[in-house]
Parts: structure tokens; sequence; C-alpha cells
């Protein structure tokens, strides 16, 4: 699956070759520090060659009528079924997540998100009829996918299996620091079947492959998952060309706590969305909101959270949190730590001055945080956890709303229909209704600079389909264009 199993390590118009670039990224396990392997630095050249091969085979797969583009997909699902422990173990290897969590959330989840696009491009309306008019959507084009680290596999199939359900063709840069699982995504779909330059790996970092993707002419639309400040810069630099921008940035989710919920198993529950991948989540419930008068058994509940948790070794059984992906990474979480002490937060759990060895951080949980401390705005895609009291839920609301980000909450309350109306106030994209959880078939995506866009289901299937109205002189449309389910 890595590089030294195939002729090169760059995926282009069906063929593993080597990048015009000699150079290499090295890939290191965050826990051991071990180098796992390198792959290619890839070249601009590099991301001309994969567009030229993606826009050359777009007639041909735009041209597979929608069941069989599925069936391929379907096939591909069941191909990295097949893989899941191997993916599970090179996903921890390079991103450091627990191993049983791995088969979960990093490898089945992403198959049961594939499963879900493929069902959701049979369900959707290709077509509607409007009077004369018959509205058909069409495949946008060629799609540059950009992806993060920390959920790697799955980011891509959210990605990759709505692009090509819809038709597109796709080059993909994974990101530099996990950059494995692509390379079995790639062989899966040549083995279920996908026509040669319908999918492309291109390996490399943001600066020069990234670049030359999201500003070349021949590109119709990037699709990019990873920090609010990155992809700022690609919705820019896509400008130049007018390409079609969905973006899914960072979070700082609010956990919001309603008078008469239960506070405790909110708590628990909200940390354990909080410190799920060491906090590396964008989907993170960040900040817990709870009434004043509930706030000792909240802190009482998290402290209890957090003595059951062990940090360490993501292949022993008993770790329920693995390292943070890097050394620079745990630099970074551990300034916010210092920031939070010093900004007056109180640590109620865990120990912001300790220092594990290795990228090892244990969680840490904050009480009395206000909303403007740094640690209640910015993401800080770690394990830590800001408490914030209020006095009334109106108040709730506006310190939830108090951020930049708007990707996913929470609310508690004794009954869903309370719950509900809060959610309704909380400008998010997803909210969690006394745990629900984010669905599949369901759009996931944020608000305000949580990101553009919807991936998941036909919502994710849409984001790669233009929409074109075809007049008719009659008055009504009669015509279908064959192949639609
Ligand atoms: P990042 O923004 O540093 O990198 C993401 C990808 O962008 C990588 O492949 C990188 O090589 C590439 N890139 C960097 N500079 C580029 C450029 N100039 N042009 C084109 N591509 C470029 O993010 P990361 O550190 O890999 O991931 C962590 C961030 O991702 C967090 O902020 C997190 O919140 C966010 N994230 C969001 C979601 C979501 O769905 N909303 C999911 C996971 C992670």
């Amino acid at each position: 699956m890595t590089g030294v199993e195939h002729a090169g390590d760059q995926f282009i118009a069906g063929q593993w070759v080597g990048s015009t670039s000699p150079d290499r990224l090295p890939v290191t396990n965050p826990s051991t520090g071990a180098l796992i392997d390198a792959v290619c630095k890839g070249s601009a050249e590099d991301a001309d060659a994969a567009v030229a091969a993606a826009r050359a085979a777009l007639a041909e797969w735009s041209g597979f009528p929608v069941l069989e583009r599925i069936e391929v997909l379907r096939r591909t699902a069941t191909i990295l079924e097949e893989k899941v422990e191997d993916l599970a173990s090179r996903i921890t290897d390079e991103v450091g997540t627990p191993l049983s969590l791995s088969r979960d959330v990093q490898v089945r989840r992403p198959i049961q998100v594939l499963r879900a696009l493929c069902d959701a491009g049979i369900r959707m309306s290709w077509t509607e009829q409007l009077g004369n008019t018959l509205v058909a959507h069409e495949p946008l084009g060629v799609v540059v996918a950009i992806t993060p680290w920390n959920f790697p596999l799955h980011q891509t199939l959210a990605k990759v299996g709505a692009a090509l359900v819809a038709g597109c063709t796709v080059v993909l840069k994974p990101s530099e620091v996990a950059p494995f699982s692509s390379y079995a995504l790639a062989d899966a779909l040549v083995e279920a079947g996908l026509p040669a330059g319908a999918f492309n790996v291109v390996t490399g970092t943001g600066q020069i492959v990234g670049e030359q993707l999201v500003t070349h002419p021949g590109v119709d639309g990037i699709t990019f998952t990873g920090s609010t400040a990155v992809g700022r810069h690609i919705a820019a630099a896509a400008a130049g060309t007018i390409k079609r921008v969905a973006l899914e940035l960072g979070g700082k989710g609010p956990s919001v706590v309603l008078p008469g919920a239960d506070v405790a198993a909110a708590a628990k529950a909200t940390a354990a969305r909080c410190f799920t991948n060491s906090g590396q989540v964008c989907a993170a419930l960040s900040r817990l909101i709870v009434p004043r008068a509930e706030l000792a058994e909240a802190e009482q509940a998290l402290q209890e959270f957090v003595a059951a948790q062990t940090v360490g070794d993501p292949r022993d059984p008993g770790t329920t949190m693995g390292p943070l992906v890097s050394s620079a990474h745990k630099d970074l979480v551990l300034s916010y730590l210092e920031q939070g002490v010093a900004e007056g937060a109180r640590a109620v759990a865990g120990d912001p001055y300790r220092v594990d060895d290795g990228n090892f951080v244990a969680p840490v949980v904050f009480s009395d945080v206000t909303p403007e401390m740094t640690i209640a705005q910015e993401e800080i895609f770690g394990p830590v956890l800001s408490v914030l009291a209020y006095d009334d839920v109106d108040e709730a609301v506006e310190i939830a709303n108090n951020s930049q980000y708007g990707l996913v909450g929470a609310v508690w309350g004794p009954d869903d229909d309370g719950a509900a109306e809060i959610a309704n106030r909380l400008r998010v994209g997803m909210v969690g209704i006394n745990g629900g959880r984010i669905n599949v078939d369901a759009p996931f995506g944020g608000y305000r600079q949580s990101g553009v866009g919807r991936e998941f289901g036909t919502f994710g299937i849409m984001e790669f389909l233009e929409t074109k109205s075809l007049n008719f002189s009659g008055s009504e449309a009669i015509r279908r264009p064959a192949g639609l389910p």
C-alpha cells in the first residue's frame, strides 16, 4: 500500500508513476517518532499531468450511466471492507488514533459514508420537469480534492465518492502527513473497474502541488477539508478562474446543557466528543455551556471522565487517547494550556502544567472560562475542554453563537422539543439533540467560517453537479436523459 509496493507513488491515468521531482517527504509515526516511509514531494508537473488525465477521462466516466457508476463504487466499498484491519493499522500508525477506534471511525465509518452516497445517487432526482423545461443535473467536470490528516480515509471518501457518483473525475492531493490510505483507495477503485484517469492521486505539499491544482485552469471545482486559514487562501486562489469551491473547515463546537437536563451525563458525553482522536476532530464539542447553578455537578462529572482516560500507545487495547499528530502540534496545544491559565481559567480536571514525553498530551478541562478568552474562541485541535457558565437560556444561546465558527453543536434538555427549539437558534450546520449522532445520509458542513457547502448523501453529490434548463418549445418537457435511476 505504501510507495514501496508500487512502481512509483503518484497515481496518474491509471498507472503508478514516479514524480518529476526527486524529493521525498518523510511520514512518521506520531506515537514512536519512527519513520514509516516517505512519499513523493510532488511537482507542479505531476499536478498538471494528473489534471490532464482527469480531463481526458471525463467523457468516458461521465458517460457511464449513473447506476453503473454506483456499481463501481459499491464494489469499491466491498473491497475496502476486506481491508479494515490493514487500513486501521496503517492509519493508527500515521495519525495515532487508538486501534479499536481506528477500525470504526477511520475505516468502517468512511465505508458507510461511501455506501450512503451510492444509495443517495439512486434516491435523488437527477432531473425535474417544470412546465416546458427539463431541469437536468450534469457532472461539474474535473474536481480537485484536498484533504487533511485527522480522518484521512473518511475525508477522502466523502469527497471522492460524491464526485464520482456525480460523474466527475478527480485529482486527490492527500495530506502529506497521512497519505497511505489514498493508495489503498486507488487500488480498490482500479479493482472495482474505474476507468483509468477518473481518479488520480498526487502526493506532495500544499505549497507546490496544492497551489498548482487550485489555480489550474483545467480544474472545474475544488473540495477542501482543512484549516480555516488554508481554506481562506484556497478560496481566494481559486477565484482567479472562478472555480466552484466547497470548504469544510474548523470548529469550536458548543454543547448547551439546559436547566433540567441530566448535567452529569451531558458533561461526560460532551467530554467524549471533545477528546476523541485526542481532540483532533473538526466536529469536536469543545465548549460546554452549563447553568451556573449546576457548574459544580458538571465539574465533578468531568473529573470522573478525565480520571478514566488512559493516554498512551494507540496499539494497547486499554488506551483511550493516543498521541497528538506531531511535536509541532503538541507545542501549539501546550501553548493554549498556558494561555488558558494566564487568562484566568481554572483547571478542574487534568493538569495544564503536565508535559509528557513524545507527542502525548493528557486531557485538561478548564472552568470559569469566559467567552472572550482565547481558549473559548480558537480551535485548539487537542484534548482541551472549556466550561462556560450561564444565568439564563438567552445568554447560553449568545455564548454558543459567540464564535467565528459554526460547524457543530449539541443541546441537552429535559425533552427533545425544548432542546430542538434551542438547537434552531444555534448558528451551526449540525446540532445533536440529547445525544443525536451525525447521520451519514444527512448534510455535513458548517455555517460562517466553518465552511461553504455540504458533504454526505444527496447534498454531497449536488456539490459536484451543474444544473441545466432544457426549455422545449412545446408546453411540456417530455424527454429524459438515458441512464438515470
Ligand atoms: P491544513 O489546512 O494545514 O491542510 C489541509 C490540506 O491542505 C493538506 O493536504 C495540505 O497539504 C493542503 N494545503 C496546505 N496549504 C495549501 C495551499 N496553499 N494550497 C492548497 N492546499 C494546501 O489542515 P490540517 O492540519 O491537515 O488539518 C487540520 C484542520 O482541518 C483543522 O483546522 C480542522 O478543523 C480541519 N478539519 C475540518 C474538517 C471539517 O469537515 N470541517 C474535518 C477535519 C479537519
